[in-house]
């Protein structure tokens, strides 16, 4: 086999071991539908993002947007969508809009300004669809002190103000599990959150949440979207 048809195979063997995990995690939590599946494709090159693509994937996941616009202009053709998963300031919401078909990290007010207007110019130009936006929440007791999000005090006015923007969609909540708590407590506690959310935006029912360690804590509690990464396509080159 040659060298790309082996790393071909391996991804295609990632992918159906997360698949299968995914499939068994659904029907043990009595739900009817499988959720989202977002590869994280971040570190990695943008042939590996055409090959998961070969093999049906059509979501992806990225989290610097130097590295995911590159991505997106060279496998425009493919049709993908573009999630944007990481701590995001608000002077690369045009960038960031010209491929992303939603923001799963919107975390703070001058951002989601910043993407109201990005998005309103970039319709005005080439005319794309509304921008999904995921409020990220902080599950650490210090808000934000790790891996950025708003504090649940905050989810309220941001949902509101995201709600009332044209060309943004709320879909919904995002959080990354904190290290050093069991994952059941932080889910737990997003599902609380986002069944709050509800009451007051019922179409905005997403639930980001699952990683490669910990999707199938995150299936239990409702997640509709997960973004996964190393357990497809093997740890990430240390620099990057
Ligand atoms: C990298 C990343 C992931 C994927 O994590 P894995 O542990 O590799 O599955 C998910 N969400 C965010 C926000 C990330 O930055």
């Amino acid at each position: 086999m040659t060298e790309a048809g082996a790393r071909t195979a391996e991804l295609e063997k990632g992918l159906a071991a997360v698949r299968s995990r995914i499939g068994a995690a659904t029907k043990a939590s009595g739900r009817a539908n499988e959720p989202t599946l977002i590869v994280v494709t971040k570190f990695h090159p943008a042939e590996d993002v055409r090959r998961l693509a070969g093999l049906g994937v059509t979501d992806v996941g990225e989290n610097r947007d130097q590295e995911a616009s590159a991505k997106a202009d060279a496998l425009h053709e493919l049709g993908l969508h573009w999630h944007f998963v990481g701590q995001l300031q608000s002077k690369k919401a045009k960038s960031v809009v010209r491929y992303a078909y939603a923001v799963h990290s919107v975390d703070r007010p001058q951002l989601a300004d910043g993407l109201a207007r990005a998005v309103a110019a970039e319709q005005d130009r080439s005319g794309r669809a509304a921008l999904e936006c995921f409020i990220q929440v902080s599950l650490d007791d210090d808000a934000g002190a790790h891996r950025g999000g708003a504090a649940p005090a905050d989810v309220p006015s941001l949902a509101e103000q995201l709600a009332a923007a044209d060309g943004l969609v709320l879909a919904g909540v995002m959080a990354v599990a904190p290290l050093g708590v069991p994952p059941e407590a932080s889910f737990e506690k997003l599902a609380g959150i986002s069944a709050r959310l509800t009451t007051d935006h019922p179409a905005a029912t997403g639930i980001s949440a699952g990683m490669s360690q910990d999707l199938e804590v995150a299936i239990r509690y409702g997640a509709t979207h997960l973004r996964i990464g190393s357990d497809i396509l093997g740890s990430r080159p240390a620099v990057g």
